[in-house]
């Protein structure tokens, strides 16, 4: 597959992952990733890099902040997640302009 070649290996964040495993995925996709995370994308079979790829990378890590102004990567990625969509520091913003407003 080629998806790897071109991935940016920076997506793989580990605390993100654990995060995925703990909370979000169920197997095979979370023993998977909890694989990735111990040994990296190179020890995975054909088979399961097209399940991470599926469930894990295009579902959870190719995600764009919902403001629509900056892609999210790393940890942060998990702000999204907990925030319905936006990163932590756009969430911050958000709910301190909500609170200058009222
Ligand atoms: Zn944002």
């Amino acid at each position: 597959m080629n998806w790897r070649e071109d991935f940016d290996e920076s997506l793989l964040d580990q605390e993100a992952l654990a995060y995925l495993v703990e909370y979000e995925l169920d197997d095979p996709a979370a023993g998977i990733t909890q694989r990735v995370i111990t040994h990296g994308l190179s020890v995975l079979t054909e088979k399961q890099l097209h399940v991470f790829k599926k469930y894990v990378v295009d579902e959870w890590l190719n995600q764009k902040c919902q403001c629509g102004n900056h892609s999210v990567e790393g940890d942060e990625l998990i702000g999204l997640w907990v925030n319905d969509g936006y990163c932590g520091r756009c969430a911050d913003r958000m709910e301190k302009d909500a609170r200058r407003g009222t």
